[in-house]
């Protein structure tokens, strides 16, 4: 039997669920990645393109130490894997499924092409530890709340560990054929001229930086993971994305290290925890799809956001006026990452202190993002934005320059991303309107965060009142 891989958003050899079970299907195999025009914007997103090539490349020259071929295609999914697996003579065809509403449309128009060909299609969800219904309620439901699903996802776990494969598991040998699809959509492309700014591509390179992290960093993550200006954080939310790392080797390799490591406990738990929002996350989108752009509670479906295409442009653009989210959105723009304390400050921002709605910011951040993930970016942006899962009430609305004052205390954060500012006394850093002379290079606030909190608190409160 013959099988084509369909890879996607799972860029690796190790630990791949749909793989190995394509080995117990198929002989011999090729693999195709299509590059979907509707999914690729190398104006906007051109950090995160660099990453994906990179990854791509990689996976490339693994794949070719085995013999077996990587045909990269540009063109829709629905029309060219059906193509390339007819050309090929595939038996089986296979794919890792994907949760957003358009990876859902995609995909069904993908098997059903395949499938009235007489291609049989092997697919699995694989990209969390648990699937979207294998933690529920003890009525059978869905969590919506992330405490009581984190308990139910350790005691899942417990009962029955997801340990990673201990060995490579491919189908036997590469695919007999003399000639796959001519087009060399990598190559054609290209690498960004722009030099890479965020971490290298490939499976790796993930490995190298999961390692370091426990070796070097886990302990002090209980600590040093609010702080922007710390390396503190492991970083692999874009090898988690592109499915380069599998979640379940962070879990395995991360509980391991604290067995043999007492001291790094601490710290492992609540980066575990981490991982545990993402899969959580990811249910929620798996089970709630239409989230991607409704409010998660529909009592804030008559909230009156505001159109303010200035303020919206002077977020994006980093000069709002408040240091730590104008340091923010540089740094996103500038290397499409951004610190996770800095990113809920910024959405608190735009959504609470310029009542811009949340679709606007999510949509920014999935553009410029190397990590940019359907499922936890709409969680955090409606965790930000107070219409999603989280129990707490709308009146949570972080104050730009407390928050600043609070992580970034010596000001090595916002200097690094506001040249502006240099200068200035560091009691004024993170309001420098406050100073004698403030700078002039830099703006005033765009709004007046004491106003902007009565402006926010006044329309959630009518939208609640709407609602009933
Ligand atoms: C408004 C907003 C938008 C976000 N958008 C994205 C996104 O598009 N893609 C993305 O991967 N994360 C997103 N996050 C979550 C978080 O900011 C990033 O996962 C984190 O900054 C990645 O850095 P790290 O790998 O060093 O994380 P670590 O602190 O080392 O955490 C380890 C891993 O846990 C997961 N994780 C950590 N925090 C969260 C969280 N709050 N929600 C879900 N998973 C989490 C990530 O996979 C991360 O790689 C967003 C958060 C907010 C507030």
């Amino acid at each position: 039997m013959r099988g084509l891989h369909w890879f996607r958003n799972d860029l690796r050899l190790r630990d791949h669920g749909v793989l190995s079970a394509l080995s117990d299907r198929v002989d011999e195999w090729g693999a195709l990645f299509v590059f979907d025009p509707t999914l690729l914007d190398s104006k906007r997103a051109r950090n995160r393109d660099r990453f994906l090539i990179e990854c791509l490349l990689s996976l490339r020259e693994e794949l070719e130490e085995r013999g077996v071929p990587l045909w990269t295609v540009s063109g829709r999914p629905e029309q060219v894997v059906p193509r390339v697996a007819r050309d090929l003579r595939a038996d089986v065809v296979s794919f890792s499924e994907a949760d957003t509403p358009y990876a859902r449309r995609r995909d069904e128009g993908v098997r059903t092409a395949l499938e009235s060909r007489h291609h049989q299609v092997l697919s699995l969800r694989d990209h969390t530890v648990f699937g979207p219904s294998e933690i529920l309620t003890k009525k059978g439901t869905p969590h919506s709340v992330y405490s009581p699903y984190r308990r139910a996802w350790w005691s899942a776990w417990s009962a029955a560990p997801r340990w990673p494969a201990t060995r490579l598991r491919l189908p036997k040998r590469p695919i007999e054929i003399e000639s796959g699809p001519s087009e060399d959509a990598i190559a054609n492309l290209g690498l960004p001229e722009t030099p890479r700014i965020g971490p290298a591509g490939g499976e790796a390179a993930a490995r190298r930086r999961l390692a370091a992290f426990l070796e070097k960093r886990v302990g002090r993550y209980a600590t040093d993971r609010d702080i922007p200006a710390e390396d503190g954080t492991a970083r692999l939310s874009p090898y988690l994305r592109f499915g380069v790392l599998s979640a379940r080797r962070c879990f395995a390799d991360a509980l391991a290290h604290a067995d043999a490591n007492p001291s790094a406990r601490e710290g492992v738990d609540k980066w575990l925890d981490e991982l545990v929002w993402r899969e959580f996350y990811a249910a929620v989108l798996s089970n709630r799809p239409e989230v991607t752009t409704r409010n998660f509670r529909p009592e804030y479906d008559a909230l009156a956001w505001r159109q303010d295409p200035e303020g919206l442009a002077a977020w994006c653009e980093g000069r709002t006026g408040y240091p730590i989210v104008d340091a923010g959105m540089r740094q996103l723009v500038e290397t499409g990452w951004m610190h996770n304390r800095v990113r809920m400050i910024v959405a608190s921002f735009l959504t609470k202190d310029l009542l811009i709605d949340w679709r606007l910011g999510a949509r920014f951040f999935m553009d410029h993002l190397v990590d940019a993930d359907p499922a936890s970016n709409n969680g955090g942006w409606q965790w930000a934005a107070s219409t999603g899962t989280d129990p707490q009430p709308y009146f949570r609305i972080f104050n730009p320059t407390k928050q600043g004052e609070r992580w970034d205390p010596d000001g090595r954060y916002v200097r690094r991303w506001v040249p502006e500012l240099e200068g200035i006394a560091s009691k004024f850093l993170h309001a420098p309107w406050l100073a004698p002379q403030p700078p002039g290079a830099y703006p005033a606030p765009v709004v007046d965060h004491a106003q902007a909190r009565a402006r926010a608190l006044d329309a959630y409160r009518a939208a609640r009142a709407r609602y009933g």
